[in-house]
């Protein structure tokens, strides 16, 4: 619940763990103290109360937007409705979304937004409310716009909240060329992108293929490679568990647990993740669903149920020292931001395990809201230029080799070699490329350096490095 003084009443540890997982990767790292320190420090913190009418009275409702980094801009990052925001949480999200960004080479420093609500509890009217008065109040500061910040989704908002962010920055900016890159995630009805919505669960499973895929890497850990088979618990039904979870199913995982804070479901033999969907959308529970096998009142004894991988896609603080040794997961790919404290992370691979952590596992969504970002500067939808000419080009080469064979191809095959790519299937492929590649830079300096010691604190070691050039670029450093 807001109180008066919402700095007071914060829970101060994460943006700490962020630090310390900072500190410990910047050992490994030459840089100058002062650099270091520079990368580190939220540079902005901009902490900010309004009021909003409600029934016959008023509310003051507590919001913060942090600017991490500027060594890049625009910074970029999301907004989250909720009761349990506070400052601590938004600085760790803001630094998170700084390194995130160095990790995929998304050109953005790293930003994020709160707003203290609990969305379910308020009108969509009274939403809309609070959404454009949190984007005025944000654009009397000069803290939103496409070349300086660039809010997006997170845990309690979506497209909707983005349109009305959207609308109110052009509405406030009349005639800004480049005002739908002011807010990324939007409906693609309102200059979004395809493929943003699933991108960041898309990306999960995405990380999770790759990471399994290398076999050495998982004789280590006592599994075999490959994706297919593998038992998956997902912690989250909302925007990134559900994606999550169905992308992996879709590459030939087995889901056998969802875990949704009314409680958990389990069956060995695999969860049908769309019907376990709709049953919640109808009944508003997971609980109930057919095809369980077996039911937990309480949510978290679902995350310690038998499997290969555990995606924790909900909110942070859920694997914790009480419960890291119950947990019988082999992978923890982090859905969420900051879901495993950093005392059960090294419990965790004391104990043979290994994490895909947030800052690399979910950054497919920060990914394709960049291509977003670039749709929406340059005016125009990927592949409108060259989609045709694509399909001629490849239909007068299919047209010369049947010729000069005189072997026919079938009307699927002509059509599956000839066919343009359309924007869903560039923006597909730039997340599937970003993914892919970003793993195996971590790996590498995981890896080639065995002190590190987990690959979270490689990829924190690798986004350093590429911050520190930023930074030398800009010629504030040597
Ligand atoms: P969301 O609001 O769409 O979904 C979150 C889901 O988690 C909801 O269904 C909620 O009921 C459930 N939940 C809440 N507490 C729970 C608990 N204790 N146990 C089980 N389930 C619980 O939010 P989202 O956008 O999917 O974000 C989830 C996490 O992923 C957050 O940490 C967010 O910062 C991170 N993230 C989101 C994006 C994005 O593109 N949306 C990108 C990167 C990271």
């Amino acid at each position: 619940m807001a109180t008066n003084n919402p700095a007071a009443d914060q829970d101060t540890h994460f943006f700490g763990d962020v630090c310390k997982n900072f500190d410990y990767a910047a050992q490994f790292t030459k840089h100058d103290a002062g650099l270091l320190d520079q990368i580190k420090s939220c540079n902005s913190v901009y902490r900010f109360r309004f009021p909003i009418r409600r029934g016959n009275g008023f509310e003051v409702i507590d919001a913060w937007r942090v600017e991490h980094s500027q060594h890049q801009s625009p910074t970029k990052g999301g907004i989250r409705y909720s009761e349990m925001v506070n400052e601590d949480e938004v600085m760790a999200l803001a630094a998170l979304m700084t390194y995130k960004c160095a990790i995929v080479n998304v050109p953005f420093g790293g930003a994020k937004g709160g707003i203290k609500i609990n969305p379910k509890n308020y009108t969509i009217q009274e939403l809309e409310n609070i959404t454009r008065r949190y984007t005025v109040e944000l654009i009397k500061k000069n803290f939103i716009g496409p070349s300086i910040d660039v809010p997006a989704p997170d845990y309690g908002s979506g497209e909707r909240e983005m349109s009305w962010i959207a609308d109110t920055y052009a509405t406030m900016n009349p005639g800004q060329l480049d005002a739908m890159g002011a807010v990324t995630g939007k409906p693609i009805a309102l200059h979004g992108i395809a493929g943003r919505r699933e991108a960041t669960g898309r990306g999960v499973a995405i990380a999770i293929r790759e990471c399994v895929s290398v076999g050495e890497d998982m004789q280590k850990i006592g599994l075999l490679p490959g994706i297919s088979g593998k038992k998956v618990i997902v912690q989250g039904l909302g925007n990134v568990g559900y994606h999550s979870a169905r992308f992996l199913a879709e590459f030939g995982a087995l889901v056998v647990g969802l875990c949704e804070f009314e409680g958990a479901i389990y069956n060995e033999d695999g969860l049908d993740v769309e019907a376990v969907f709709q049953h919640r959308k109808a009944t508003g529970s997971i609980l109930g669903y057919a095809g369980a096998k077996k039911e937990f009142k309480n949510s978290h004894d679902g995350l310690e149920q038998p499997c290969d991988i555990l995606v924790p896609a909900a909110l942070e603080n859920q694997i914790t020292e009480a419960n890291v040794k119950n947990i019988k997961a082999k992978i923890i790919a982090e859905g969420a931001n900051g879901p495993t404290t950093p005392e059960a992370e090294a419990i965790f691979y004391k104990n043979g395990g290994i994490i895909i952590p947030d800052m690399y596992a979910n950054a497919g969504g920060v990914t394709v809201s960049y291509f977003e970002w670039l749709k929406n500067l340059s005016h125009v939808a990927f592949g409108r230029m060259n989609r045709r000419f694509e399909e001629n080009t490849n239909l007068n080469m299919v047209n010369m080799v049947e010729g000069i064979t005189g072997v026919a191809l079938t009307p699927l095959q002509r059509s599956t070699i000839i066919k343009g790519a359309s924007e869903l299937e560039l923006v597909n492929s730039g997340l599937e490329d970003t993914m892919i590649r970003s793993y195996h830079e971590i790996r590498e300096i995981y890896i080639n350096n065995p002190k590190i010691g987990t690959l979270r604190s490689a990829a924190m070691v690798g986004a350093i490095n590429k911050i520190a050039v930023s930074y030398q670029n800009l010629g504030i450093w040597p």
